[in-house]
């Protein structure tokens, strides 16, 4: 079978629903899945799906293909990420596939894959590329049983997290799949919750649901305001990434809520390695060192943090975009759910507010992740040139692109390994320091004819 190469991605399987991911290929994928794991003895898996409206189409005919190949499915219906990462371990399963197009625009869809609760990601996708188009599937008769695991997972995070205080908080789940269980949960915890687009709604009327763009919090950072409450939590999509607003109204960016797990977790754990991407802030290492902990920054990539928090036997670990997890008290896989029930244990332990709490975070001033154009055949030459040009003038920890080391700031450029782009991101003591670090990048990235920006995307 022939198949369009650029679904098979880094991370996931992701493409344009009624063009990319036709029943007819979604079927294979499935048959290509079971029997890249069948061959190893796996042969027990969970499906679930997000709220999308070609979701439940994806899935049928995952399912179908699955098991084609002898397998068994136990179908979990429409659940957050979280929920299914959770039922693998809950339901014994071998592994599982969520179909979800997570925060991006309604005509796509995807697939999340697991072995275990491990990502199925990089070199292992590309494999199932491979069974496909040689067509060499194992052939079967699986069955299929519809299993409601929700009840479970809200007891589970239930018994995890208990709350004295009555805090009040705006949820946004941007019209995703949080939306119903999320805000029931922390009511039942004896919050205070006002909803904003709790409604499951796969044409996502009022903004994509990505909770770490800031357009799309301005409706939950007025809410936080209007209702003086202690803060706003976002979920993106299929909820396993957070976004939070604090009881200023402001964005608070994971690298700072990253900072406040970390304390929270060294606590009870001293010494132990938290891991965090290379966007992250120079002020979450030096917090993490201030708190008796181990700081080890990390590659981008959700499926890469999550194997490197393994190896290393980490507690905690944390991605710029959102994904948190934890691993002290909790599963090791990413939960915004059950992430954002520990903010609001921390508030309801220490009794602060959250800016208080983020006050006491060494600051930086820095940008937002900026992301300029490079094309995908050009971007990791171009990135690879860089780090060699940079290592002959400064500092540059060079585990995923060049994080140049100023001292008093530092400026990142690594390739994007799901778009054709670059991203970027400054930080410095202050503005002026800011403006110098992105200079030196742009005289740098003026050389290079398949990098495109402007000054505007750099403001
Ligand atoms: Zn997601």
């Amino acid at each position: 079978m022939k198949v369009n190469p650029n679904i098979f991605r880094e991370y996931d399987i992701r493409g344009i629903a009624e063009k990319d991911l036709t029943d007819n290929m979604v079927e294979a994928i499935g048959k290509s899945y079971a029997t890249y794991l069948g061959n190893n003895g796996l042969r027990k898996f969970v499906v679930g799906r997000d709220v999308r409206l070609s979701s439940e189409r994806i899935q049928a005919a995952l399912i179908k293909g699955i098991i084609s190949t002898g397998a068994d499915v136990i179908n979990i219906g429409l659940v957050p990420t979280p929920v299914l990462y959770f039922s693998i371990v809950q339901l014994n399963a071998d592994g599982g596939i969520m179909v979800t197009g997570s925060h991006n625009p309604i005509e796509f869809n995807g697939l999340k894959m697991c072995k275990g609760i491990d990502s199925v990601y990089g070199e292992q996708i590309q494999q199932l590329k491979q069974i496909i188009e040689h067509g060499e599937f194992i052939k079967g008769q699986g069955t299929v049983v519809d299993k409601d695991i929700v009840d479970e997972y809200v007891r589970t995070i239930k018994s995890k997290i208990k709350l004295n205080r009555k805090l009040k908080i705006v949820i946004d789940a941007g019209n995703g799949t949080a939306g119903e269980i999320a805000p029931q949960l922390w009511e039942d915890l004896g919050c205070e919750v006002i909803r904003l687009y709790c409604e499951l709604d796969g044409n996502f009327p009022n903004h994509l649901p990505d909770p770490t763009v800031p357009k799309y919090v301005v409706d939950l950072q007025k809410l936080v305001l209007e209702h003086q409450a202690d803060l706003g939590i976002g979920y993106d999509g299929d909820a396993d990434r957070i976004g939070v607003i604090d009881d200023r109204g402001r964005i608070i960016y994971a690298d700072r809520l990253i900072a406040l797990f970390s304390r929270d977790v060294l606590k009870r754990m001293p010494q132990s390695t938290i891991v965090f991407d290379v966007k992250c802030s120079q002020a979450l290492p030096e917090y993490i060192e201030q708190y008796g902990g181990n700081p080890l920054m990390w590659k981008t990539g959700h499926a890469l943090l999550k194997a490197k928090m393994k190896q290393e036997n980490s507690p905690f670990a944390g991605e710029m975009s959102g994904h948190i997890f934890f691993k002290d008290e909790y599963f090791g896989f990413d939960d915004a759910i059950y992430a954002s029930g520990r903010l609001l244990r921390i508030l309801d332990e220490t009794g602060n507010k959250l800016s208080q709490l983020i006050d006491e975070i060494p600051y930086f001033i820095s940008t937002p992740e900026i992301r300029i154009e490079c094309a995908d055949e050009a971007k990791f030459d171009v990135v690879a040139k860089l780090v060699d040009e940079f290592k002959q003038e400064q500092d540059v920890i060079d585990i995923d692109g060049a994080r140049v080391q100023f001292g008093d700031g530092w400026g990142l450029v690594r390739a994007s390994n799901t778009q054709p782009v670059l991203v970027l991101r400054f930080e410095a003591k202050t503005e002026e320091r800011l403006e110098e670090i992105k200079n030196i990048f742009k005289t740098k990235l003026n050389q290079y004819p398949a990098v495109k920006f402007s000054d505007q995307d750099f403001k």
